[in-house]
């Protein structure tokens, strides 16, 4: 029989993980699965077909995992944008608001050149915060996002239509 599993039917969710009340959507068994992952990264890829980017940036942490994958598909470098305290060499910040506080990403002041055209990468898209701060990083050094690629999107908290009023093109694998 023909194996016909979408990229959403490999990953499952964990309820009250990493708080009581939360339902986590767990993609490290689509990582896991070698079908699933290489269907998520052709399928991240798809809708940019034929672009020349320059850089492929990943969201700490899982960003990273798709990210890496994804740059060495199109022959480009990777570009981390890591938790406040995690890059060793001299970084630019940027704050965002969290449910209860603030968070800060930041990225190396030297990762990106001016008139780069970047691909931005994570697993899931819900409020849409880090996403945005690691846009406004990547705006920052002069380099510019031609599209932002999720495996998950929750609809219900609005991260999509956060990034799409800020000019982004937004590419989601399920929602
Ligand atoms: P946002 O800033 O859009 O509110 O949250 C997105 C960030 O939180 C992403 O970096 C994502 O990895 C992480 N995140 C939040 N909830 C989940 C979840 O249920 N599953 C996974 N895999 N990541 C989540």
């Amino acid at each position: 029989m023909p194996n016909t599993k979408q990229v959403k039917d490999y990953i499952r969710t964990i309820p009250n993980f990493p708080h009581e009340g939360i339902m986590f959507r767990d993609v490290t068994t689509l990582f896991l699965d070698a079908r699933g992952f290489r269907m998520a990264v052709d399928q991240l890829l798809h809708p940019y077909a034929g672009i020349r980017f320059d850089k492929v940036a990943g969201l700490e942490a899982r960003g990273f995992i798709m990210g890496g994958a994804i740059a060495h598909q199109l022959s480009t470098g990777f570009v981390p944008i890591r938790k406040k305290g995690k890059l060793p060499g001299k970084t630019i910040a940027q704050s965002y608001q969290l449910e209860y506080g603030e968070a800060t990403m930041e990225l190396h002041e030297d990762s990106l050149q001016p008139g780069e055209k970047v691909l931005l990468v994570d697993d899931l898209l819900a409020t849409g915060g880090t996403a945005e701060a690691g846009i406004k990083l990547i705006e920052k050094l002069g380099a510019e996002v031609i599209g932002c690629s999720f495996i998950i999107d929750l609809p219900d908290l609005g991260g999509r239509a956060k990034l799409e009023a800020m000019g982004q093109d937004v590419h989601v694998l399920c929602e």
